[in-house]
């Protein structure tokens, strides 16, 4: 049994003797269109920050170039040189947002990280406020939306359905919360102990527990490009989250089982009351074909969904690395580990 040496233990990420280091990580995909006023809003921020003592000097903004096809890599690279509080790293091909999330999280040091969008949709007016609540001893902080009016209706819709459908299902996860949040070098560390394969950080963080709390802000439209999220993807992000962190697909089809059992049965006793008691002739052939239809249907589903299960055992029992990093400028810490 491994004990805790108390001269190691602080009961938080942060041991307030100094303004703490805060860094900013940004996944970024196809962003060439943004990123420059991203950049920009962000170095005005830093600079703000640290002139007022919220945050060390050491304090930088990380971008992960996700693969992208167009400038983006080249942008960084320029950014990192024209600024020593930018770093890059580029993956060696679109390994998707919550990948290159990870590879941030995994990598940076401080006693705090932000991750947050590049399309500027994630309000940086809350940044500061953010940081207040880390430094009153909160070691997770949410943003959370308030509004979602820049979001189409179907968005909006489908979104609010999936986080109350997960919340059914005994998922635990922050109303209205994506992937804007500030994690304390604690959290931090735990979640790097996690080695899933298919990622679905907004409910793996819940998971960790320790003292969080909530600000939120008014989701803007994206500032420039295109969202890089099609509802392939999205769907995709979607079915990992509930079955990443609930048996409950698998639970309803006991339940279904149970179901055509016991109307099987109730049909096949009234079948046998018709013809023992009555004179009447039993219904054709609608009776037979539909049910059969019905039940293939069904089973095929069944099988799909038990299919996805043990496909998701199948990729853990590989344990791939889930990104490769290509390159880094503007020395980006530990990024020489696949994970
Ligand atoms: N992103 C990424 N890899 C991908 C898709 C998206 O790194 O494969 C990044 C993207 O550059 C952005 C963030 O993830 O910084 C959120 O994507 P987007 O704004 O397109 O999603 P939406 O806001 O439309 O849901
Ligand atoms: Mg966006």
């Amino acid at each position: 049994m491994q004990l805790i040496d108390p001269t190691q233990f602080h009961s938080s990420s942060w041991d307030g003797s100094q303004a703490p280091v805060v860094n900013l990580v940004l996944p970024c995909y196809n962003e060439e269109a943004v990123l420059h006023e991203t950049a920009g809003r962000l170095g005005a921020l830093l600079d703000g920050l640290k002139a007022e003592g919220l945050i060390a000097s050491a304090s930088a903004a990380y971008y992960v170039d996700d693969g992208s096809r167009d400038g983006t890599w080249a942008l960084i690279e320029t950014l990192a040189r024209e600024r020593s509080d930018v770093c890059g790293l580029k993956l060696s091909r679109n390994r998707g947002h919550q990948n290159a999330l990870l590879c941030g999280l995994m990598s940076i040091s401080g006693d705090a990280l932000i991750s947050l969008d590049a399309d500027l949709q994630d309000d940086l007016s809350i940044i500061p406020d953010m940081i207040r609540a880390f430094r009153n001893g909160d070691e997770v902080v949410y943003a959370v939306r308030r509004r979602r009016d820049a979001d189409s209706f179907f968005k909006r819709f489908t979104a609010e359905g999936y986080y109350t459908a997960l919340a059914m299902m005994g998922v635990e996860v922050v109303f209205n919360h994506a992937d804007y949040r500030l994690l304390g070098r604690r959290p931090l560390e735990a979640l790097r102990s996690y080695g899933e394969t298919h990622l679905f950080l907004r409910g793996m963080v819940p998971q960790l527990g320790y003292r969080s709390s909530i600000v939120t802000f008014d989701r803007a439209e994206r500032f420039a490009g295109e969202s890089k999220y099609p509802l392939s993807k999205m769907l995709s992000l979607a079915w990992r989250g509930v079955t990443s962190f609930s048996a409950a697909p698998l639970r309803v089809i006991t339940g279904l089982g149970m179901l055509v059992s016991l109307v099987s049965v109730a049909f096949g006793l009234w079948a046998l009351f018709i013809s023992l008691f009555t004179s009447m002739a039993l219904p054709g052939w609608a009776s037979t074909v539909i049910p059969m239809y019905l039940l293939g249907g069904i089973q095929l589903l069944s099988l799909g969904v038990i299919g996805e299960y043990l496909a998701k055992v199948y990729e853990a029992g590989k344990a791939r690395p889930r990104f490769h990093v290509e390159a880094i400028t503007g020395g980006w810490p530990g990024a020489n580990t696949d994970r």
